[in-house]
């Protein structure tokens, strides 16, 4: 089932909804710049309620497959993300501190929530800066140990392949 891009949080959380469902990929465009490809939808399991001290707070767990480049070899690596999140639903950053520490703030100015790009923030968080294949997957093993001049090589090709790179050379 697909998720609603848009909610209203606040309602969600006083009638304790549970979402469960999917975001495609059309709708992680930040996270399908940081990674070569996005290899399955964005699965989700959302619990809006009341908290104890009467704040308004969303958990659950998330999940989605992705390729990314396995800096040992440089040939794309699958890798699933999974990752639990918990957030307080405040109006604006002056009640950040009214958070829980256990919590992250999910900062909501209006009625209605893009509840995609909260769920793109929180897996992209799970994302690690650097992956790798399982060692045996990774044709990379057979290279090493590496001279000098060979891990120069792969140090230019690490840069031009991240996208963030190639974008800021076509700027140029
Ligand atoms: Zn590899």
């Amino acid at each position: 089932m697909a998720l609603p891009t848009l909610v209203d949080p606040r309602k969600l959380a006083n009638q304790g909804i549970v979402l469960e469902g999917n975001f495609e990929a059309k709708h992680l465009p930040r996270l399908a710049s940081a990674v070569v490809s996005i290899e399955s939808p964005l699965s989700a399991s959302i619990t809006f309620e009341i908290d104890a001290i009467k704040a308004k707070v969303a958990s659950g767990s998330l999940a989605v497959s992705v390729k990314t480049i396995c800096q040992r070899c440089l040939d794309p690596v699958e890798i699933a993300l999974k990752t639990d999140f918990a957030v307080q639903i405040i109006w604006s950053e002056d009640q950040i501190s009214n958070v829980s520490s256990d919590r992250e703030p999910w900062i909501v100015g209006d009625k209605m929530a893009d509840l995609s790009e909260m769920l793109e923030d929180e897996i992209l968080l799970a994302l690690p800066l650097v992956n790798y294949h399982e060692s045996g997957e990774c044709t990379g093993d057979t290279f090493l140990p590496q001279d000098e001049h060979s891990s120069a090589v792969e140090e230019d090709q690490v840069v031009a392949d991240n996208p963030f790179n190639i974008l800021r050379q076509l700027k140029k």
